[in-house]
């Protein structure tokens, strides 16, 4: 049977002399990995369309088991994300986290959704680090951890003061502190910055423009409910790690966040 997918690829890995195992997330069938024969070779009229994040059509025969790529056109070719470092290095990230959460076997229009947005974004240049970061929030439930931020998640109270708990998994108002000594005290400012990354549209992923210690304080928190709750830690977060020493950005993963 020949299907149509509008898809994006997760990753390319090869197989054998020529060929190349490909993962696709589709719009329409999920991730779905296929054997694209021959794409290694450069001349290959599959070459092109299998590399990383490329954006297009997938014409692909399946019957039972993998399918094979017939072929594919591309939507967009990303071409930020093959050519800027900086870009190709968080869309690995993106790639490799949605790669890790997302299961074969059923559509997936959400998820689909959110790579195909913050891949696009990226590519026309937007900041890359906090688009990722709104990936990470966006992917929470995948990874089976659906924060309650609303209201407390303790005695359900909307208002007074609120800290951030990931023993209670979300927020914690004042009269409950006492139930988590761990706890991350929140301003209001940072209250509503942390609704924002989990409840703002994808659409508006694009617009995010927020300073260094803002996406610090965001990806600290994140980046701990990932590894306390999921165990996930991903091998592309080392190459950003390295790439943010660089930039003079040391330590923005590991230090003990002092804003307020
Ligand atoms: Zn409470």
């Amino acid at each position: 049977m020949l299907h149509k997918w509008e898809g994006i690829v997760l990753k390319a890995r090869a197989y054998g002399e020529s060929n190349k195992i490909v993962t696709l997330l589709t719009r329409e069938a999920g991730k779905v990995a296929v054997m694209a024969r021959g794409a290694k070779k450069p001349t290959s009229r599959l070459a092109g369309i299998t590399q990383p994040f490329m954006y297009g059509l997938y014409l692909v025969q399946r019957t039972t088991g993998m399918g094979t790529l017939q072929q594919g056109e591309h939507l967009n070719a990303m071409r930020t994300l093959q050519t800027d470092i900086r870009a190709t290095a968080y869309a690995s990230y993106i790639g490799e986290l949605v790669d890790r959460l997302v299961e074969e076997g059923e559509p997936q229009p959400f998820a689909f959704e959110v790579v195909r947005q913050a891949l696009l974004a990226i590519d026309e240049g937007y900041d890359p680090e906090a688009i990722a970061l709104f990936v990470d929030w966006k992917m929470l439930p995948f990874a089976g951890v659906q924060p309650i931020l609303h209201a407390c998640a303790s005695c359900g109270a909307a208002d007074g003061e609120f800290a951030f708990s990931f023993a209670q998994g979300g927020f914690l108002c004042h009269r409950c502190y006492h139930h988590d000594p761990y706890i991350i005290r929140l301003s209001p400012t940072q209250l509503k910055l942390i609704r924002m990354f989990y409840m703002m549209p994808i659409e508006q992923v694009g617009k995010l423009d927020l300073k260094p210690q803002t996406k610090m304080f965001i990806k600290k928190i994140v980046t701990t409910i990932y590894e306390e709750q999921t165990g996930i830690r991903l091998k592309s977060r080392n190459f950003i790690e390295q790439l943010e020493k660089m930039d003079g950005l040391d330590g923005a993963w590991h230090t003990n966040n002092s804003e307020n």
